[in-house]
């Protein structure tokens, strides 16, 4: 099936190439890039600096959109699960999440954070993660990576008016963040990543700060990009305060010893202020011990993080259960105690399968 290249996969200069044979003025290339990223549109037909045989043209020989929305599924606590099809017919999943802030006891949503995939499927195969028992497929492009974040803007701007309505609140909240942390090791598609991430930064306006990648610890890959010239948050999907546990819950063969781990991020350039987010899914009976909190507090002393304890979301016919709350809060407290920022991060969407890669699953089997 031959498909139209998605235009958000070609890098600038090739956008210059392809203008300059079309025998355009070199200015419509930042005129095309303002529809593409800055004030991104629903259609070519809306880029309404551009002459309309021009948009015609464009119509003709790219797709705007690499991805079609094909599934939205909301939960209560308002966040919204977007299920993507490429047109070879392969699934992938974002989420997006109403932020909240504490005001005076209060809690009132006040931004939203786009959860992002990356790959359709995974190779890492961490044993409680849907997306890690099912088969690795493929990287996804700068394109798909992007459209995941600038379909959605258009959408919350109203510009799909065919496209299902997003309630009101969301509607209301401005899309500031945005995680790699749906299905895929971003830093196993680095390359798309980076230039994904750089094109959010300088082309949409995310701050740097507020564009995360989130990683199981790939080093040599951590090591590389601590020598990028552009630096981006950075997340650790940790889940375990020694290797006898991780490698129990996340495959040995695929996954670094966690003292070369946290000797890679020891070496990171973080800029002044911020820490590591710190990602711990609690299982029960398996690392949510107090004396694996004890391990965990001093495997994380070089490192300036925060962690974020999360309540297992189950799949069907998961080997792991959620760690009852009392456990989980018993766990933050040593953490606090010993001086280590702890949050418990509220299980989002657990109604409508909100772990990554679950909706996925539920639309491909049934
Ligand atoms: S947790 Fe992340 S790295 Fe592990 S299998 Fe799932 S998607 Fe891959």
């Amino acid at each position: 099936m031959s498909v139209k290249p998605a235009i958000r996969d070609l890098s600038v200069s090739e956008c210059e190439n392809w203008f300059a044979e079309m025998g355009e003025p070199s200015y419509r290339v930042n005129q095309l890039l303002g529809w593409l990223y800055r004030n991104p549109v629903a259609g070519f037909e809306n880029m309404t600096n551009l002459p309309k045989g021009l948009r015609e043209v464009l119509h003709g020989a790219f797709r705007l959109w690499s991805l079609n929305l094909s599934q939205i599924e909301s939960a209560d606590d308002g966040t919204v699960k977007l299920l993507w099809s490429t047109p070879l017919g392969e699934h992938l999943e974002s989420v997006l999440i109403p932020m909240l802030r504490r005001d005076e006891g209060r809690a009132e949503p006040h931004h939203l954070t786009i959860c992002v995939s990356t790959q359709i499927g995974c190779a890492r195969g961490c044993t409680f993660c849907l997306t890690g028992v099912q088969e690795f497929s493929r990287n996804l492009s700068v394109a798909e990576i992007l459209d995941q974040v600038l379909f959605t803007m258009v959408w919350l701007k109203g510009g799909f008016p065919e496209t299902e309505a997003l309630p009101l609140v969301l509607r209301e909240l401005p899309l500031s963040n945005v995680v790699f942390m749906g299905m895929g090791e971003p830093l196993d598609n680095y390359h798309s990543v980076l230039r994904a991430s750089s094109l959010l930064a300088n082309q949409v306006g995310f701050s740097h700060r507020k564009i995360t990648i989130s990683t199981v610890g790939v080093v040599p890959k951590i090591l590389k990009l601590s020598k990028e010239p552009e630096v981006f948050s950075l997340a650790l999907s940790l889940h375990a305060a020694n290797d006898e546990v991780r490698w129990r819950i996340m495959p040995r063969k695929r996954h670094y010893p966690l003292k070369d781990i946290v000797e890679a991020l020891r070496v990171f350039p973080l800029p002044p202020r911020k820490r590591f987010t710190v990602e711990y899914v609690m299982l029960k009976d398996v690392n949510d011990s107090l004396s694996q909190a004890k391990d965990l507090v001093r495997l994380l002393n070089p490192l300036r993080c925060k962690v974020n304890l999360i309540p297992y979301n189950p799949f069907p016919d998961s080997p792991y259960a959620p760690s009852p709350m009392h456990r989980i809060e018993e766990f933050q407290s040593l953490l606090r105690q010993k001086g280590l920022s702890a949050f418990i991060r509220a299980s989002r969407g657990r109604e409508i399968l909100a772990g990554c890669g679950q909706l996925r699953w539920k639309v491909e089997h049934g």
